[in-house]
């Protein structure tokens, strides 16, 4: 029996075929998913991942698409996509909220504000969502999640089963962590500081007019597509000393105001962005002697 047969019957509602990827990805490029699953709660989720312990498909986690290039010819297998079930968010005690792992950044850092916590002010910078920022280890101007996660719950795909990881049990480094592929994160405990809303509000909205004001808007962009992982140099120079920041393939090009981010100019294929990326990396190798790190990832075939 194919996936199709077998787990459409049983997830009736939550799995479908052949599903163009490009609304989920922040590019707005990606081929189909051979299945999308999108869990309703927790228990649908343990249950699928039962099953396929039979199957074996190939499993692929995304969150809110936002530092993720899915390639043209689509995904192989199931892209798990999590969704309302798991935004939920609450206070735990005056300085300690739990939230879902689809939980957007930038509501996570409201709802921190409404209730008088800070710490949180970077997330309303980064458009992605507290599962992705786990993984990523996001953040900005100082701050990222690593300094605010007290432990998080995953569901490990091959055992299909829940179990709660200490921040201590984990390595948090420049946009990345230790934690293993096969985790799926359905939660996150964060602990802030009891502060003032208004002082809260304010720092809020100076990282928002900082993020503005360097960074381009209203573009078809994953962010950053490099790390800056040069101290003293942000991947951004050196695409510019390089002399790469005029570079296009296709309707994929850089932003003028802020060389890291690649952009689909419209009519873009993810093949497009592909070959910028790998034009302007061997380029930045051959000019400047620094290999630079993709931070965004690629999926897909
Ligand atoms: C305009 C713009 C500005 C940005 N600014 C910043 C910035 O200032 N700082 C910064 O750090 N980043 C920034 N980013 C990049 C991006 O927003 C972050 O990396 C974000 O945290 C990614 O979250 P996401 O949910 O979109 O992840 P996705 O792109 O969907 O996925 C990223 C990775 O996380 C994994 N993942 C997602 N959810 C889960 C889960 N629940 N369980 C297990 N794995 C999961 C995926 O498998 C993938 O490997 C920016 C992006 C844009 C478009």
């Amino acid at each position: 029996m194919t996936i199709n047969q077998k787990f459409t019957k049983k997830f009736s509602n939550s799995i479908t075929h052949n599903i163009k990827l490009s609304n989920y990805s922040w590019f707005n490029l990606g081929g189909p998913a051979e299945y999308l699953f999108k869990p309703k709660n927790k228990e649908e989720l343990i249950e699928f991942l039962k099953e396929n312990k039979k199957d074996n498909y190939k499993i692929t986690i995304i969150g809110a698409g936002s530092n993720t290039l899915i390639r043209d010819n689509g995904v192989k297998g199931v892209v798990i996509k999590l969704g309302l079930g798991f935004s939920g968010i609450k206070l735990i005690k005056d300085d300690v909220i739990e939230a879902g792992s689809a939980l957007l950044d930038r509501k996570l850092s409201d709802f921190a504000k409404n209730n008088g916590i800070s710490n949180f002010e970077f997330l309303s910078c980064i458009p992605g969502s507290i599962g992705g920022a786990v993984i990523m280890n996001s953040g900005c101007y100082g701050y990222d999640i690593s300094k605010v996660l007290i432990s998080l719950k995953v569901i490990d795909i091959n055992i299909a089963q829940e179990r709660e990881i200490k921040r201590e049990e984990l390595e948090f480094y420049y946009r990345g962590t230790s934690l293993s592929e096969n985790l799926i994160i359905t939660s996150v405990k964060l602990r802030g500081r009891v502060d003032s809303k208004d002082k809260i509000e304010k720092l809020q909205n100076e990282l928002i007019k900082k993020k503005k004001l360097s960074q381009p808007s209203q573009i078809k962009t994953c962010g950053s597509t490099f790390k800056n992982k040069i101290p003293g140099k942000q991947a951004w120079e050196l695409i510019k000393e390089a002399g790469c920041d005029k570079f296009k393939e296709g309707d994929a090009i850089i932003s003028q105001k802020h060389s890291n981010f690649f952009v689909n100019n419209g009519k873009a294929k993810s093949a497009d962005i592909e070959r910028l990326i790998y034009r302007v990396k061997e380029a930045v190798s051959k000019k400047i002697g620094i290999d630079l790190e993709l931070e965004i990832k690629i999926i897909g075939e």
